[in-house]
């Protein structure tokens, strides 16, 4: 039986402090990671056992803010730090580190991660999972849906014409076209009918 996403209680608690997600994917060795949803909203995967026993939550923008805004302020004060090599010096550090609250200290830990690697990308992380609550959203609004397109415009010759990372999630109805057959194939018509 396919399992169903609960999204009941999506927003347990309050504030907990700056948070990321147990994966960080190779790419993103030396981003930021926002962490935006948490654990899986799936987890039916048998191979996988990072996230069995949790139960998949939203965070709520202001607690993503306040992560934002607690990694800002001790990026700020790394930068203070900076000496004349442009370097920070261990010691400076460790006194940033002792001086900080340990609720505050992860935030602190990200941040030095992202200073020192040069501070190039920052990682939205899990942000995928939120198609999931849309489309949980939609179902339910509209039960004449009954399958749902995904897709991602990457460059101007594949249509993009917002240049910021976005998902598309496309309702769909039986008989919203002569033939579905192919999907998302379709932006390539002659792809389509295969
Ligand atoms: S995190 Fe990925 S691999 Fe693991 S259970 Fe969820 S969907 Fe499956």
């Amino acid at each position: 039986m396919r399992p169903q996403c609960d999204h009941t209680d999506l927003y347990p608690e309050g504030y907990q402090g700056f948070e990321q997600g147990p994966i960080r994917p190779p790419s993103e060795a030396y981003s930021l990671l926002i962490r935006v949803t948490r654990n899986c909203p799936w987890n039916y995967c048998t191979f996988c056992p990072i996230y069995k026993g949790t139960r998949f939550s939203l965070r709520p923008v202001d607690h993503v803010k306040q992560d934002i805004d607690m990694v800002h302020k001790f990026v700020e004060l790394l930068r203070n730090l900076v000496d004349a090599s442009g370097r920070i010096s261990r010691k400076e550090i460790y006194n940033v580190s002792e001086n900080t609250d340990v609720s505050e200290r992860p935030a602190l830990q990200a941040a030095i991660h992202w200073f020192s690697g040069g501070m190039r990308s920052i990682f939205i992380q899990d942000a995928n999972s939120l198609i999931q609550i849309l489309r949980k959203r939609l179902s339910e609004k509209d039960k004449t849906i009954n399958g749902f397109n995904v897709g991602m415009n990457s460059g101007e010759s594949a249509g993009q014409t917002i240049f910021h990372s976005h998902i598309h999630l496309i309702p769909r109805r039986t008989g919203d076209t002569p033939n579905p057959r192919g999907g998302v194939r379709g932006v390539i018509p002659d792809k389509m009918d295969y």
